[in-house]
C-alpha cells in the first residue's frame, strides 16, 4: 500500500485519545502506521513509556530532554555541554511544564498521554509560556507584537516561486491559503490580499526543506510540520516534506497532513498568536496526520481579537447547550479541555465556536503575556 515505507513504526494518534482522556488505557491508545525510515520524528520516543524520575539514569533520555529544549520546556545549563541520560528534579519540572501547557493530567512521568502527545506531529513554534497552573488558554509572543497599520488594516501576502511543492496544484494551495485568511479576516478588522511581488509582501509564504537558513531546521516526514513567525517578520513556511493534503478523499496517505489546517495555525503565529492549551483551538501545537482543524474556536477569536479589536462584521451568537449535550460533545471527542464550555454552532457563518454557558467575555479576557511569559 504504501512501497516506499519499509517500516514500521508507532505513532500514537489523538484521535482515540480524545476520547479517552477521561480514564486512559495506555494499550488501546496506540495504532500503527507506516513511517519512513529516512523520517526525523519522534517515534522512538515509544520506548520511554512509563519512565519517571525515580528511575535515575535513563539511556537515551537525553534525546528526550533536547526535544523539551527545542519546544522551549527546557534549558541547557551554562556548565553543561550536553543534556544527560538522568532523570533529575529539572526535567520532571520541565515534564510538569510540558503536561501543564498542552492540558494533559499531571503526572511528571512519561506515561501513555504524554508520550503519544510528544510523539504527535506539530508546529514548529516553541510553546513559550510554560509556567505551571499558567492560565489554559489563548496567549501572545513575548512583548505582544502586532502588526500596526491605519484601519482599515490591509496585509498583503505572497508565495514563494523558488519554495513550492511539485504534487499540487498551485491554485488549490492558493485557494487553501485564501479560506484560511478569510477566516482570522472575518473576526477582526483586517485584510489579506495576495499579491505577485514577493519582496514586497507582508507575509511570505513558502515550502521549505531541512535547514532553510532561519535557524529552524525542518525535520522530514512528521515531526514539525511548519512554522510562523510572530509580527512583523511574516514568514510563513511548511515543511516541504510532508505528505500535504488537500483532502482526505484524493489523498489517502496514512500520513497526510491537511495544509489547511496548518495553513490557519501559522496564521494565527504571523498576527500575533502562540500556541494555546485548549486541545480543540485551531492555535494547538500538533495536529495528527489525517486530522482537519480549521474552523477558529472561541479561544482563538478571543485571543486574536485582543490584539487587533473585532470585525465590525462579526458577533457572538450562539445557543448554549445543557451539561447533557456538553457530555455528548465529549464523547464525539469535540472538546475535551475545559468541562464548563459547551461546543454550539454559528449557522449563519458556518463556523464553529467554543463558549462559555456563564455568557462572560471577561472572563475570557487575556492573560499579561509578560506573567505568561517565562
Ligand atoms: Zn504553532
Ligand atoms: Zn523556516
Amino acid at each position: 500500500m504504501f512501497p516506499f515505507y519499509t517500516s514500521l513504526s508507532l505513532l500514537l494518534l489523538f484521535n482515540s485519545f480524545s476520547s479517552s482522556f477521561a480514564r486512559p488505557n495506555p494499550r488501546t491508545l496506540i495504532t500503527i502506521i507506516p513511517v519512513s525510515h529516512n523520517n526525523a520524528t519522534w517515534h522512538e520516543f515509544e520506548r520511554f513509556l512509563d519512565v519517571g524520575k525515580g528511575d535515575g539514569v535513563v539511556t537515551g533520555i537525553s534525546e528526550l530532554k533536547s526535544y523539551f529544549h527545542q519546544f522551549g520546556y527546557l534549558e541547557l545549563r551554562d556548565t553543561d555541554m550536553n543534556f544527560t541520560d538522568i532523570f533529575d528534579e529539572n526535567f520532571e519540572l520541565a515534564v510538569f511544564r510540558y503536561q501543564s501547557k498542552l492540558g494533559l493530567p499531571g503526572t511528571g512521568k512519561f506515561d501513555s498521554i504524554t508520550i503519544s502527545q510528544i510523539m504527535s506531529p506539530r508546529c514548529g513554534v516553541r510553546d513559550d509560556a510554560h509556567k505551571l497552573h499558567a492560565t489554559e488558554h489563548f496567549n501572545y509572543f513575548n512583548g505582544k507584537p502586532r502588526w500596526s497599520r491605519r484601519t482599515p488594516m490591509k496585509l498583503i501576502y505572497a508565495f514563494s516561486k523558488n519554495n513550492w511543492i511539485e504534487h499540487l496544484d498551485i491554485n488549490d494551495i492558493k485557494a487553501i491559503f485564501q479560506r484560511a485568511f478569510v477566516r482570522w479576516a472575518s473576526v477582526i478588522p483586517v485584510t489579506f490580499s495576495e499579491t505577485i511581488e514577493y519582496h514586497k509582501a507582508d507575509i511570505k509564504i513558502g515550502f521549505y526543506r531541512g535547514d532553510h537558513g532561519d535557524g529552524r531546521p525542518f525535520d522530514g516526514l512528521l515531526g514539525v510540520l511548519g512554522h510562523g513567525f510572530a509580527p512583523k517578520s511574516g514568514r510563513l513556511h511548511l515543511d516541504a516534506a510532508e505528505t500535504w493534503a488537500v483532502d482526505f478523499g484524493s489523498e489517502k496517505s496514512m500520513v497526510a497532513v491537511d495544509l489547511e489546517s496548518v495553513a490557519t495555525h501559522e496564521i494565527g503565529h504571523v498576527l500575533g498568536l502562540a500556541h494555546t492549551s485548549v486541545k480543540d483551538a485551531v492555535m494547538y501545537p500538533s495536529l495528527s496526520p489525517r486530522t482537519k482543524n480549521v474552523e477558529l474556536k472561541l479561544d482563538d477569536i478571543e485571543g486574536v481579537q485582543d490584539l487587533y479589536g473585532s470585525n465590525p462584521n462579526f458577533s457572538f451568537s450562539y445557543l448554549l447547550e445543557s451539561d447533557t449535550s456538553s457530555s455528548s460533545n465529549l464523547k464525539l471527542g469535540l472538546r475535551t479541555f475545559r468541562s464548563k464550555w459547551s461546543h454550539v454552532n454559528v449557522p449563519a457563518k458556518e463556523m464553529t465556536y467554543l463558549i462559555d454557558p456563564g455568557g462572560s467575555r471577561s472572563k475570557l479576557s487575556g492573560p499579561n503575556s509578560s506573567e505568561l511569559m517565562a
